[in-house]
């Protein structure tokens, strides 16, 4: 997802009440209703999602949705209960193994549902989870929203990260267990067009004033990617190679749209150069006018950018470059990549959703404008970060990171690089990992993992101290310009901390290897002459 404008005011007021709350008491427990979400239960850990066929009507001025979901999973272990989740506003209207009617218990979102007989290891078993009623707006993009467009059509939209796709359909809500594939059937009055996830495969006329849209996902999805745009679309398409590019607009913007989407070959084919070919070639790639800014909902991007560059018609980093491309068209697509192929196993580890594409737009601009632009929008980031708190929220309890996830996480991305010290070792770095990961549900210790091994470097402290800890490493030196030496040691909450460092003049970098402990050097440069490549090192310089 992309940040908003009104995020430094929500992230102030957050900061304010966490400290508030410090001040006054221990830190705030999670509730009740956070655990069930955010923890992966035992009644969630003992099977294995395969398959939602979601099939639901939405009747648009009644704001109102009913339907099923089949859920196809696979017992890990013998039980007689999961646990699937569904807001409270939304009412269970029956769920069945085959004719069998089960029992359920509801509880603050989650939906306990129980088996007359034991569920056996390794079987697969399919339930149809039957529900109805008005879904409430909520959470930052308002979950689903039923509005009209300016010609007064209905206009019903999907946004559903961090509430949670359960604010309006039935299922496992949560990150870390996906479906292989989905179908998403959904039923709309007539004259209006469903865009949804993956291929469309047809529709169908069903007689009574409805016309059934139907999708199949040919990958695995997260939940908050399955997504419905209802409205008076117009469509048209293009191709990038074999991969099918389809475009959907509402008819007062479609000459706008076509002029503006047309971003979405080259997005596509920067991040193909990075990282491989586009993750979901069967399902093609849509972009789609939504009323909010953007949301990467897998195959099917949304868009609400104002079909102009930058981030909401503003320079965006603030630094000339964000007036060439549109940051949503490139955010978003990013995420095809880093959020719906791999995909964090708990919210905790968002960073690898948020921090790489952010990442990724910093690559998008080296892409087209080169090295120099690519450094100036990335370190444009640093007025944007906070180092109030650590990018890793606790694991478990459904806690969003703070925004730094996003642009701390690009400029550690950007140190890391600076680490490595060898581009064409980087670029074969990060498609690597990508390519390791793709598809797969993973947690920051699998990335650390990996570039510890692929890079033969203990980078486990350095990870650790961007990602887990809210200050900055501090380079502290200390000048003897009489004996020219200069002292330099890394004042860091990781008491392992050492990362090389390029440290001199702009046209005569030298790398030295600070870690914990107090290390000297001699040199020709005095204090005022001696300079640290913050450029490409996200660090803070101590020199009294
Ligand atoms: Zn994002």
């Amino acid at each position: 997802m992309s940040v908003t404008e009104f995020s430094f005011r929500k992230l102030a007021i957050g900061v304010f009440l966490i400290l508030l709350s410090w001040m006054c008491a221990a830190a705030p427990a999670p509730t009740r209703a956070d655990i069930l979400r955010g923890e992966y239960g035992p009644y969630r850990a003992n099977n294995d999602l395969l398959y939602y066929h979601l099939d639901i009507r939405v009747d648009p001025e009644k704001k109102f949705i009913g339907g099923k979901n089949t859920i196809r999973f696979k017992m890990l272990k013998d039980d007689t209960r999961i646990q699937l989740d569904l807001h409270d506003a939304l009412k269970v209207d029956k769920i069945l193994l085959g004719s069998t009617v089960l029992h359920y218990q509801r509880d603050s979102g989650a939906v306990f549902v129980d088996f007359p007989e034991t569920l056996r290891a390794g079987r697969v078993y399919t339930i149809d989870f039957y529900y109805s009623g008005n879904p409430v707006e909520a959470g930052r993009f308002g979950g689903i929203t039923f509005r009209k467009d300016s010609s007064g059509h209905p206009w019903v939209n999907t946004a559903c990260e961090g509430i949670g796709a359960s604010v309006w359909w039935p299922n496992k809500d949560q990150w870390r267990d996906e479906v292989e594939n989905m179908q998403i059937s959904v039923s709309i009055p007539n004259g209006l067009v469903d865009v949804s996830n993956g291929k469309f495969v047809g529709k169908t006329d069903l007689g009574d004033g409805y016309t059934r849209w139907d999708w199949r996902v040919h990958y695995p999805i997260n939940n908050y990617d399955v997504s419905l745009n209802i409205g008076n679309y117009q469509h048209f398409a293009e191709r990038l190679g074999n991969l099918p590019l389809d475009f959907y607009a509402l008819p007062e913007d479609l000459d706008k749209a076509r002029k503006q989407f047309a971003q979405a070959k080259g997005t596509l084919q920067a991040f193909q150069h990075f990282f491989g070919e586009y993750p979901f070639q069967k399902d093609g790639y849509k972009l789609i006018e939504a009323p909010y800014a953007g949301m990467e909902h897998q195959s099917a991007v949304t868009y609400g950018n104002h079909f102009a560059n930058g981030y909401l018609e503003r320079d965006w980093t603030g630094v000339g470059i964000s007036p060439r491309f549109d940051f949503i068209i490139v955010h978003e697509s990013a995420h095809e990549w880093f959020g719906n192929s791999i995909t964090a196993a708990d919210m905790s580890d968002m960073w690898i959703h948020e921090g790489w594409a952010t990442y990724l737009e910093c690559l998008y601009v080296e892409y087209m404008w080169g090295r120099e632009d690519g450094l100036k929008y990335t370190n444009a980031y640093k007025s944007k970060v906070a180092n109030a708190f650590p990018i890793i929220a606790p694991r478990g309890v459904n806690s969003t990171p703070p925004q730094d996830m996003y642009f701390k996480g690009a400029l550690f991305l950007n140190t890391l690089r600076s680490v490595v010290d060898d581009d064409i070792r980087w670029w074969a770095l990060i498609r690597g990992f990508y390519q390791r990961f793709k598809y797969r549900n993973i947690m920051t210790e699998d990335v650390v993992e990996y570039f510890n091994r692929e890079t033969g470097m203990n980078l486990t402290p350095v990870f650790d101290q961007y990602l887990r800890h809210a200050s900055l490493p501090i380079l502290e030196l200390t000048f003897d310009d009489a004996k020219g030496a200069v002292s330099y040691r890394w004042k860091a909450d990781e008491p392992a901390f050492a990362m090389p460092v390029r440290v001199g003049t702009k046209d005569h970098w030298q790398i030295i290897r600070p870690t914990t402990v107090w290390q000297t050097i001699q040199t020709p440069l005095t204090h005022d002459q001696f300079e640290v490549a913050t450029d490409f090192y996200y660090v803070n310089v101590g020199k009294p």
